[in-house]
């Protein structure tokens, strides 16, 4: 197996160099590579211990995940461990890079670990649907007690070498020659007299839980509050909590068992899914690899309201110091206050320091002239949604910004390609469409103009990854991706109320589907002004919608919308006045109310969303599906075991989606329900929306 794991001798030392780049999957010739250098290494009477190491800039990322989901080759990763847990020689883990799932649970079976200090271990396998199916849940548990376990294998995020050391999971950190150091560290276990005993025969980190169950299960439940649905964060604890009360290889076999029926699940195949998405998102048809993005070292971001101040947070949190440009000082200090108020609670929850938010907050400078921005890389609008002030803002950006800088607008709704026609560098101007509140929702739509330039896309999408969002290229059209699949679902929400369903009925079908927040909740929580005045500039109406905010209920913010907030924005409750508003349009428009169940109420709304995210890949205006199910996880919290829209759609079956969207087109005649051309032929012909796609349509 050249290549896949390297061996060699150095002074009694053998190192084991797993050599599979870029990130050092376990594939199956890797596994072989390491069991015939543990062998050999058994066997080599000049060798006295081993140091098992990743070649290039990692020791391992882990399961090779393309495996999944096929038939399984021997050896497996439970054997590859089970040969280092019972080589003869001591074997020491030299980590730097990253050691994640896979790659830590052979970790874990070797006698000794350490690790560079810029070094990160994690076992992320929770966020593919799946629990660690290497002996993680039982080997972490008796290396550093089960609910610190909990705490690693739970959320699945990466933890710093230093935290590792701290928490006990490696046995040093080394700040120079890493190898020099794990071999010295092998020298010295093989030289003890009583070298440490393998995790599997270890039992007293587990006492103290033994004894006291209780404070295991609060934990457990504490971690696994916000699950949402998600079967992954459960399997994991019942796995660990095996390791209190099951033999050590009896929880093996059990905890292979549930990794391999959590694989086969619909939610792991889900989040697999987007795993892949996130990752193809990046790449943009028609944009060639060695386009150079150009520099952003200063941004500038126009209005500093809702989403200006959290365009700016996420923009400072990435490092890049920011002006926001205002109407006036008064507008300047009620923005900052928002922002400075929004830093403090993060403090106050610890989940940054007093020291990180004065950094970040001296990034942030604040005018009310275009000549103070007129230097900056970067300038992205985030004023009012109306047509006429966004061409002001505009007109008066390419009076004064330096030659190259990059324009951008956050426009929610309108028209890019006119945006840019107000400046003479229209090649310039993209959109950078940010999700509300911006310094957390992670969808990032780069809206690509026309005529934007590639490398201001590249630019874009480069600039996203580094403050922490998941970057999706769209084109333009009405509401780009996201909101114009939104706009798809609102008409008919209104009309299931008309019809017959209340607000809670119809959230509640919503919140049983998976989604966080039912539609009307979630349309309390934007406010229901939004809506509002993107109506009344197409000419369209909303009966009740629009009732509402004539009577002032414009959601959350002034304390009523659908529901009624007197008892806290996070209690809304269903509001009697309502229900008789429902009912009295409903009598003036002359229509039955009658009982509607869920069913309905999900083919009504989730349907067309999918019928439209159909046309949308037909018009080019997203490339792949799964960008569209980026943008719905990522930007509208579509239930992430389900793997967005068109993943979903795909599961339950085109064909099902197409007669029903029938049937419904044939009941109220509505062209939200004509089903697409690219459904049609996705269903007709049993292929997928991307075969389909390829065959003919316009997107890749
Ligand atoms: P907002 O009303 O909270 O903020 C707009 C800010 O722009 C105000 O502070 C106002 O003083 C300032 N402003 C207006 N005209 C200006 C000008 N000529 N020069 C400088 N500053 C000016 O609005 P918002 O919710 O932050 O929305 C801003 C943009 O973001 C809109 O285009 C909107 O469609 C879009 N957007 C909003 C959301 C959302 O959920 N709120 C989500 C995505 C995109």
């Amino acid at each position: 197996m050249a290549g896949e794991a390297r061996y060699a001798v150095d002074d009694g030392i053998a190192v084991v160099t797993i050599d599979n780049p870029p990130v050092n999957a376990l594939g199956f010739a890797v596994r072989q590579a390491i069991i015939d250098a543990m062998d050999r290494a058994e066997a080599d009477s000049n060798v006295m211990a081993v140091v098992l190491t990743g070649g290039g800039r990692t020791f391992s990322g882990g399961a090779d995940i393309t495996e999944f989901g096929k038939p399984p080759r021997k050896p497996s990763l439970p054997d590859v461990n089970r040969r280092c847990e019972t080589m003869k020689k001591p074997v020491v883990a030299a980590i730097h890079g990253f050691a994640f799932g896979g790659g830590l649970e052979v970790s874990l079976s070797c006698h000794g670990r350490i690790a560079s200090a810029d070094a990160k271990i994690a076992l992320p396998e929770v966020k593919l649907g799946l629990i660690p199916g290497a002996g993680g849940t039982q080997r972490l548990p008796r290396l550093i007690g089960p609910e610190a376990a909990l705490d690693v294998i739970v959320p699945g995020n990466p933890v710093t070498a230093e935290k590792a050391l701290e928490m006990g999971i490696i046995d040093r950190t080394a700040e120079g020659d890493l190898l020099a150091a794990a071999k010295d560290h092998a020298r010295d276990i093989a030289s003890q007299a009583n070298p440490p005993v393998a995790l599997r025969d270890r039992e007293d980190m587990l006492e103290a839980t033994r004894q006291n169950p209780s404070s295991f299960e609060a934990h457990a439940a504490a971690l696994t509050r916000k699950a949402h649905g998600l079967e992954a964060p459960h399997a994991c604890v019942r796995a660990v909590r095996m390791a209190l009360d099951t033999p050590f290889d009896e929880a093996l076999a059990k905890e292979r068992e549930m990794f391999i029926e959590l694989m086969h699940g619909d939610q792991s195949k889900a989040q697999r899914h987007l795993f892949f998405a996130e990752r193809e998102a990046g790449k943009v048809p028609g944009i060639p690899s060695d386009v150079t993005p150009r520099e952003i070292r200063k941004a500038a971001v126009i209005g500093g309201g809702t989403m200006g101040g959290g365009i700016a947070m996420s923009l400072v949190n990435g490092g890049i110091p920011v002006t926001i440009l205002e109407m006036s000082e008064e507008a300047i200090e009620r923005g900052l206050g928002v922002i400075r108020r929004n830093y403090e609670t993060s403090v106050k929850r610890g989940s940054i320091t007093q020291e990180e938010c004065d950094l970040r907050l001296s990034r942030l400078a604040t005018t009310t002239l275009y000549e103070d921005i007129a230097d900056a890389d970067l300038v992205i609008e985030a004023v009012f949604e109306e047509m006429a002030v966004k061409k002001e803002v505009f007109a008066r950006l390419d009076a004064v910004m330096k030659p190259g800088a990059i324009m951008a607008t956050n426009t929610s709704y309108l028209d890019v390609d006119e945006i840019a026609q107000m400046t003479a560098r229209p090649s310039d101007v993209l959109g950078m469409h940010f999700f509300s509140p911006a310094n957390v929702m992670k969808l990032l739509e780069i809206v690509r103009g026309k005529e934007s330039a590639p490398d201001i896309i590249v630019t874009a999408l480069k600039l996203g990854k580094r403050i922490g969002k998941v970057p999706v290229v769209v084109g333009v059209c009405h509401g780009f991706v996201g909101n114009r699949m939104l706009s798809a679902r609102m008409e008919e929400t209104e009309d299931l109320l008309l019809e017959g369903a209340t607000p809670v009925e119809v959230d509640k079908a919503f919140t049983d589907f998976g989604f966080l927040l039912g539609h009307f909740g979630m349309a309390d929580l934007a406010g229901l002004d939004i809506g509002w005045r993107t109506r009344k500039a197409l000419g369209k109406t909303a009966a009740i919608a629009d009732a509402l905010c004539e009577a002032g209920r414009l959601g959350q913010k002034t304390g009523k919308g659908f529901y009624n907030y007197e008892d806290g924005p996070r209690d809304g409750k269903p509001d009697p006045w309502v229900d008789t508003l429902i009912e009295e349009k409903a009598r003036e428009l002359g229509i039955n109310r009658r009982a509607i169940d869920a069913t309905e109420i999900i083919e009504r709304t989730v349907y067309p969303m999918i019928n439209e995210g159909a046309r949308i890949l037909e018009e080019g205006i997203a490339t792949r599906p799964s960008d569209i199910d980026i943008v719905w996880v990522y930007g509208y919290a579509f239930p992430v075991g389900k793997g967005g829209p068109m993943h979903w759609a795909e599961q339950a079956g085109l064909k099902h989606i197409v007669e029903r969207l029938e049937y419904w087109h044939g009941r109220t005649g509505k062209a939200v329900f004509a089903p697409s051309d690219l459904l049609r032929r996705a269903a007709e012909s049993g292929s997928s929306l991307s075969e389909t796609l390829s065959a003919g349509g316009k997107a890749a």
